[in-house]
């Protein structure tokens, strides 16, 4: 059994997380402070099933806050920190830049501090993204492609943590593991990402907006398969510090996406085309191979059943939130 330290744990990679880890036996600590990017009820209902269970602990606290890590850090020693807590999204990050610096970068810094103050040696495995890579060309991105050029200030957010992460290790021996994540998506996911948008706006009969000319495509990723890769990182013994993409690598056009939605909603999509928006990169990609040796990583769902997964969780959550309104 570990102890580990889950920050952002209450939100849609988090508390999945959480689900694996409690099963395999872990005592789990999570850190979030419930933050109003969407519905707070949202996070609480993610974590609600383990309230009660003897090996979660949950702790509403700001990464930012010293008090709060300070409270964290006192009281147990972890083996791993899986550091999820973040201002996620490219669009919205284009509205406060500021605060994505603040949360993601120095909030970072600051995680990094108190545990090298607390004594503490665990793992730390960082949650980076696939937008450090900014627009490349329609071939796999690499671990070692150049990430000096980000579309958004969340992209530049997430730089400016990897190389927190790495000045930390470099100084204090850390070992680090960031993995960039490509397109996540699979129950219980951030309602301002374009499946779940597009599944909301389909379903209520109104139009959706398609930025670009539906061409652009990502390489999603069904939420198991990511999870599995997260819990190999947390078994690795010494790594130092390494950097591994988790993703598909296999992108799918947004046109195929809103087909796929179509034929599990048994709707119809009402499409009005505009602009790319700033900040989007047109393709992403990801090159599987560094995680594949080390994590044994091998995702293994296609885009149609993660998509027919995710409607089947969507119309379940409208049901019971339904059924509670007419209670
Ligand atoms: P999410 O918003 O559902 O989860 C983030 C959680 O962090 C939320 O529960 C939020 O309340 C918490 N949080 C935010 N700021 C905090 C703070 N200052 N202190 C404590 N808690 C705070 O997002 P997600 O999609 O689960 O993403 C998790 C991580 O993975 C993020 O770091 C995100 O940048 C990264 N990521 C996600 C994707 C994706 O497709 N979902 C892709 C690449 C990277």
């Amino acid at each position: 059994m570990s102890e580990i330290l889950i920050t952002g744990g209450a939100g849609f990679i988090g508390s999945h997380l959480t689900d694996r880890l409690l099963q395999r036996g872990d005592h789990i600590t999570v850190l979030d402070n419930f933050n109003t990017f969407y519905p707070p009820s949202a996070k609480r209902a993610n974590v609600a099933p383990h309230e009660g269970n003897q090996n979660f602990h949950l702790i509403q606290g700001d990464i930012r806050s010293l008090n709060s890590l300070n409270t964290v850090f006192a009281d147990r020693k972890f083996d791993v920190v899986v550091h999820l807590a973040a201002m996620a999204g490219v669009r919205p990050s284009l509205d406060d830049p500021p605060l994505y610096m603040d949360v993601n970068v120095l909030g970072t810094q600051r995680l990094l501090d108190e545990i090298s103050k607390h004594g503490q040696r665990p793992l730390l495995v960082f949650a980076s993204s696939s937008s450090v890579y900014g627009e490349r060309p329609h071939e796999r991105f690499k671990e070692t492609d150049p990430t000096d050029r980000p579309l958004s200030p969340y992209a530049a957010s997430k730089i400016g943590a990897e190389a927190a992460c790495y000045a930390c290790h470099r100084t204090t021996g850390l070992n680090v593991i960031s993995l960039r994540f490509f397109t996540v998506y699979g129950p219980r996911q951030r309602p301002d990402l374009a499946i779940h948008k597009f599944c909301d706006l389909i379903n209520q009969d109104r139009p959706i907006e398609m930025y670009g000319d539906g061409h652009s495509k990502r390489d999603y990723t069904y939420i198991t398969d990511i999870i599995s890769g997260v819990e190999k990182a947390t078994q690795l013994t010494n790594p130092g510090y390494e950097v591994i993409n988790l993703g598909r690598s296999e992108p799918v056009e947004l046109a195929k996406v809103i087909e796929c939605l179509e034929h599990s909603l048994g709707k119809k999509a009402n499409i009005q085309q505009k602009p790319p928006q700033p900040g989007d990169v047109p393709n992403t990609f990801a090159d599987i191979e560094k995680a594949t040796k080390m994590l044994g990583y091998k995702p293994t769902t296609s885009i149609e059943s993660g998509i027919d997964e995710f409607v089947k969780w969507y119309k379940a959550s409208k049901e019971s939130q339904a059924a509670h309104i007419s209670r």
